[in-house]
């Protein structure tokens, strides 16, 4: 037996106290805090648990090879940038439960992660926590002194957030493509600022003087981190395992939330092989039961739920207040005395902040392609009001997104407020080889789904869902659309909060 008797998943039929939904940011928070309160937990996860090497014995596939690790279900690669000097870059694999999703709905692809520690295992890593000024505006009704004073540090702590080392960063070649985005933005009169990132700085240096296996510096991040990477499975999921108290059960999907005969709550639940199939289905009575599979998962449940007499009694705010936070991405062409370099590290660390002139804030993201591209490139967060709504749809059992491509004109507008001015200051141009054949705007995609459950709407101010007693919602759905900045330390420091308040008083 020994340490591998961790390895037994949920039982059919069990009664149980606390079932979580998803083991992102939303969900390993609740996982842990519950089980440090003393409360037995059952923690439920769709994808993989990625603790097993592959053919090659990385247990993560590289960017520049994606292979059936890749993609969650899909039997052709989606990579976010499609082409490359114009030409189409994608490529067929194996249907597997792989690491990224690139869900489609009307007008726009989310990318997710999907495994254990969600997606915590395919982000750049961009800890970010909001400028207080603009706090009011990311979450109205919460208390945001509380929120700066305490939750913000322990999310920051928990993560393992560091800062890159400036003197460092000025000398490494694998920063050159931020030193240009730096020197380029200033030119322009625009702040750059260093951003946090949860990778080992100091491996990350090992990495560039070239005495231990690469990651980062090997252009891993969109299928998977092998070595420098903290997500949540060197974070809170080892200290979630250490309570000794959660049961995790990788593979599994919940399909429905209904209230149980006896009180609680029934919950289904179904067993994936890692072709996607269902090997079995469980069921299952919890007391509790927090809804963390990301806004997309959770509002996806909530809103079908609703619709087919689950859980009828939700309010009418569920599916609503969905956002994209504003993403947009484009690249720059830049002159021949100005290299990005060959050797880029995946993890950015710095952006252009232009949010309160101009809402956007700008990554300088790297292009990581092996070979000098004179090409700049950005993720552009900004200010973008567009809201989508989620529905169900009887015609097809599933549930739809209403959001239009061209609903993402005013986060173009606000990013071209950053790189119109660097163009014309630089005399440089956009490039159009990057999305498509002559197409400068990445604005078919966002990795920063937020809402569908919005905090204080379809919920109590500690995401309580209204109608249900013993449900909440703890994860990217709270938040109304947008969080100024990348939205995981948010949502980390949101779950904090909210899970400290309902261990106190519920139960
Ligand atoms: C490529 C990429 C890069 C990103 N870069 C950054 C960055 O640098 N900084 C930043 O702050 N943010 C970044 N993000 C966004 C960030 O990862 C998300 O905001 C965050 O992971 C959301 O946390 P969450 O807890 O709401 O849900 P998630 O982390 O999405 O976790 C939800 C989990 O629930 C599971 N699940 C869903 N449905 C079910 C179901 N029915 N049953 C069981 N399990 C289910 C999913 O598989 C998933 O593991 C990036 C995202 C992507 C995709």
């Amino acid at each position: 037996m020994g340490s591998r008797a961790a390895a037994a998943t949920i039982a059919d039929a069990a009664r149980v106290p606390a079932l979580v939904i998803g083991s992102g940011y939303g969900g390993s928070v609740a996982a842990l805090r519950l089980a440090q309160a003393g409360i037995d937990v059952q923690l439920v996860e769709m994808g993989m648990a990625w603790d097993t090497p592959g053919s090659d014995g990385k247990i993560f596939a590289n960017t520049t090879s994606p292979d059936q690790r890749s993609f969650w279900l899909r039997t052709r690669t989606k990579q976010p940038l499609s082409n490359f000097l114009g030409f189409p870059i994608d490529k067929d694999i194996p249907k597997y439960t792989g690491i990224l999703d690139a869900e489609e709905f009307s007008g726009i692809t989310v990318y997710q992660g999907r495994g254990l520690g969600g997606g915590s295992l395919v982000n750049g890593g961009m800890a970010v926590t909001p400028k207080r000024e603009n706090f009011g505006a990311i979450l109205p009704t919460v208390n945001a002194d509380e929120m700066y004073n305490t939750y913000y540090p322990r999310a920051n702590a928990g993560l393992g957030v560091g800062l890159v080392d400036p003197t460092w960063f000025d000398s490494a070649e694998c920063y050159q493509y931020a030193r240009v985005g730096r020197k380029q933005a200033q030119r322009s009169g625009f702040p750059f600022v260093f951003v946090p990132d949860v990778y080992d700085w100091n491996y990350m240096q090992q990495e560039q003087a070239n005495t231990v296996p690469r990651s980062a510096l090997a252009g891993e991040i969109l299928y998977g981190n092998n070595y420098g990477k903290k997500s949540l499975q060197k974070t809170y999921l080892p200290q979630i395992k250490a309570t000794g108290r959660v049961t995790i059960s990788p593979l599994h999907r919940v399909s429905s939330v209904t209230p149980a005969a006896g009180g609680g709550y029934a919950v289904s639940l179904e067993q994936l092989n890692t072709s996607g199939a269902v090997i079995a289905t469980k069921g299952v009575t919890a007391d509790k039961v927090f809804f963390a599979a990301g806004s997309v998962g959770t509002s996806k449940l909530l809103v079908k739920l609703k619709a087919t007499g689950a859980l009828p009694n939700l309010n009418g705010e569920v599916g609503k207040g969905w956002g994209d936070n504003g993403n947009v991405m484009c690249g720059r062409a830049n002159h021949i005395w100005d290299p990005t370099g060959s050797l880029q590290s995946s993890i950015p660390c710095g952006g252009i902040d232009n949010w309160n002139a101009g809402g956007a804030f700008a990554e300088v993201a790297p292009l990581p392609t092996g070979i000098e591209t004179w090409a700049s490139f950005y993720l552009s967060i900004t200010k973008n009001p567009n809201r989508g709504q989620f529905t169900y749809n009887p015609a097809t059992q599933g549930v739809d997104l209403n959001w239009q491509t061209a609903w993402k004109q005013p986060s173009i507008d606000m990013a071209k407020s950053i790189f119109d001015k660097i163009n014309s200051k630089e005399g440089t141009i956009y490039r159009t080889d990057l999305f498509g054949v002559y197409k400068i705007w990445g604005d078919h995609l966002t990795y920063h789904p937020l809402g569908g459950a919005v905090l204080g709407k379809a919920t109590d101010n500690y995401g309580r869902l209204a109608g249900y007693p013993g449900l909440y919602a703890i994860d990217g759905s709270l938040i109304p659309g947008n969080t100024s900045v990348n939205p995981f330390v948010t949502i980390t420091a949101l779950a904090e909060r909210n899970i400290e308040k309902i261990i106190a008083t519920d139960f």
